[in-house]
């Protein structure tokens, strides 16, 4: 983060906006809560005390009206692909999606013969980070948030 610190000169502190913005928004991620599958269960062992996702201010929320970020953990039917579909647009911008394990990532186990699954959740919603695995371990899931939250120390929300 650059910061104008100009404590010298009177004690006054002087942020870009851009990045005291960026340093709130990845400091409290909100995921909204949506495990589909197998997968799932290593996105709430991350958020158990364990590996405890909350000390990245990562939290999760009940409803797609108060997240910034959905992580799809789990196979992506077609019937759930318009569920998927719906919430990611009931969401506030700027938002982000984590496609989580290898099933959303392109349909898994199912590739070949599952003529019920989505190959890779990208072909309904925008990803921005993918994690590998089947299923990914807690610590993999950590990674992704680490990158997206570099992803939004580098966007300029406010533009000159
Ligand atoms: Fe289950 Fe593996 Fe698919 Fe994850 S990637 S939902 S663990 S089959």
């Amino acid at each position: 983060m650059n910061n104008d610190i100009t404590s010298e000169n009177g004690g006054v502190v002087i942020t870009k906006m851009n990045d005291l913005l960026n340093w709130a928004r990845l400091s409290s991620l909100w995921p909204l809560s949506f495990g589909i599958a197998c997968c799932a269960i290593e996105m709430m062992g991350s958020m158990a005390s364990t590996y405890d996702l909350d000390r990245f201010g990562v939290f999760p929320r009940p409803s797609a009206r108060q997240a910034d970020v959905i992580i799809i953990a789990g196979t992506v039917t077609f019937k759930m692909a318009e569920r998927i579909k719906r919430l990611y647009e009931q969401m506030p911008d700027p938002k982000y999606v984590i496609s989580m394990g290898s099933c959303s990532n392109c349909g898994g186990p199912y590739w070949q013969h599952g003529y019920h699954v989505v190959k890779g959740v990208d072909r309904v919603i925008p990803v921005d980070v993918y994690v590998q695995g089947c299923p990914p371990r807690p610590e993999a899931l950590i990674g992704a948030i680490l990158e997206l939250q570099k992803k939004i120390e580098g966007e300029q929300l406010i533009k000159a």
